[in-house]
């Protein structure tokens, strides 16, 4: 077979640049896909059911660049939808990030007011502090209280069963992803826009890929058809040491189990996600309903259980964001210097990073624009 680029990974990276390929250079791509379906981890489908549910976990667009969203909004309308989430401390609901609420909702109204008010004087108001931060910087006897009861009661054990590590044993921005926010707002995200694709995430795919010069091969890995497709370029959205063939050794990965369920009742939960930090061997709940706004009878749930990643038993979805793997990384990343070229590398797996969605696609789209159309 004879194409212009192979494209190896149909998830947001893979697709994106599937699609401006074929729609603005209008030459032909031919992508690869190991799974049986589009989409990578943000494919979701209707279960026996009838209702939709994210396979590989929950997931909401959320982004600040007007550029991305506006990109994606041509293949899809959207659900307008905030993301909350509760975390139980103490048999307690709290609203996570910790915010002003999540005060109230743990302590006494008086000590409560006290500690909103240190925290404002500290740091101001409709500010975020990264739990690392406040734990080096608060100040008096009741703020080192409170940073030491979050980082205990929501970080540490979550963080334990989530990668095996403790927070400082990660790079900071990753306990920084869910930071204190000094505000009433407990909403998960704040950025500009946020929401999901009306018709679901595998419908936004089908659309994106619905070009005659995009061609897709499921349940294949690129190396099973390599030999046999003639093609300019080649662009790897996988695991960027297995394209390496593990030359430096593997780059470790976080894995995860899922376990799903259905009820009758029509909600199980009052939110779409609910962390369990300090009980139980799974992370959180998150019950799909409330994500997609779907009116159906019944209701689907799923547990997720970390797991450390293994070749060929387990899916790769987390990079693990530490330095002595970064290292590792910059190792492969300099083989890439030797193809001068001829395959580029892009996505969560191949550039060994802890991704959103948006910033998969506004990876995919700057690397169109600066170096694909550039070359
Ligand atoms: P992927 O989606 O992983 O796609 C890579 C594809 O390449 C896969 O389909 C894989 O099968 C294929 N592939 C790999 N190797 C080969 C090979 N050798 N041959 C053929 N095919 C191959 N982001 C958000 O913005 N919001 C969220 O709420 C959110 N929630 C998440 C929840 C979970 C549990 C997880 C794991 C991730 C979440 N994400 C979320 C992140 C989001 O999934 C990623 O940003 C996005 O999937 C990255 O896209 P990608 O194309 O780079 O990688
Ligand atoms: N985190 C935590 N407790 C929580 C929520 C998050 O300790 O209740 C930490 C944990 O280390 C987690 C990280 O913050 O891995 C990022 O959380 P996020 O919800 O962004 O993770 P993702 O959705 O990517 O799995």
């Amino acid at each position: 077979m004879k194409v212009d680029w192979l494209i190896v990974g149909a998830g947001f990276t893979g697709s994106v640049l599937a699609e401006r390929i074929a729609s603005q250079l209008k030459q032909k791509v031919l992508l690869v896909e190991q799974r049986n379906h589009i989409g990578g981890n943000a494919y979701d489908y209707y279960d026996d059911q009838g209702v939709l549910v994210h396979q590989y976990g929950p997931h909401i667009f959320h982004t600040n660049a007007k550029y991305v969203w506006d990109y994606v909004a041509q293949f899809t309308e959207w659900r307008s939808y905030y993301h909350r989430v509760l975390a139980v401390v103490n048999g307690k609901p709290v609203p996570v990030p910790f915010n002003l609420n999540s005060l109230y909702a743990l302590f006494p109204p008086n000590y409560a007011d006290k500690l909103a008010q240190q925290l404002v004087e500290q740091y101001g108001f409709n500010v975020k502090v990264p739990i690392l931060k406040i734990r080096e910087s608060a100040n008096g006897t009741d703020l080192k209280f409170l940073a030491d009861y979050i980082y205990e009661n929501i970080f540490h054990h979550y963080t334990f069963k989530q990668w095996g590590l403790k927070p400082e044993e990660l790079a900071p921005s990753v306990t920084a992803r869910v930071p204190i926010y000094v505000s009433r707002d407990d909403r998960y995200f704040q950025d500009e826009f946020q929401g999901l694709p009306k018709y679901g995430y595998t419908n936004l795919f089908r659309r994106l890929l619905n070009n005659k010069n995009i061609k897709v091969l499921l349940n294949t890995a690129y190396q099973e058809v390599i030999d046999e497709i003639q093609c300019q370029r080649v662009i790897f959205t996988g695991q960027i040491d297995e394209f390496f063939e593990r030359m430096y050794g593997e780059l470790p990965y976080r894995s995860l189990r899922f376990k799903s369920f259905y009820t009758e009742q029509e909600y199980k939960q009052p939110v779409a996600t609910v962390n369990y930090p300090n009980e139980y061997a799974y992370t959180r709940i998150t019950e799909f309903k409330h994500l997609t706004g779907q009116r159906v009878y019944g209701s689907a749930y799923i547990e997720e259980y970390p797991q450390p990643y293994k070749r060929d038993e387990n899916i790769p979805y987390y990079p693990i964001p530490k330095e002595e793997y970064q290292a590792l990384y910059k190792k492969y990343q300099a083989e890439i210097e030797k193809l001068k070229g001829r395959v580029l590398f892009a996505g969560r797996l191949a550039d060994y990073q802890y991704y959103n969605m948006d910033q998969a696609v506004a990876r995919a789209l700057t690397l169109f624009q600066k170096v694909i159309c550039k070359s």
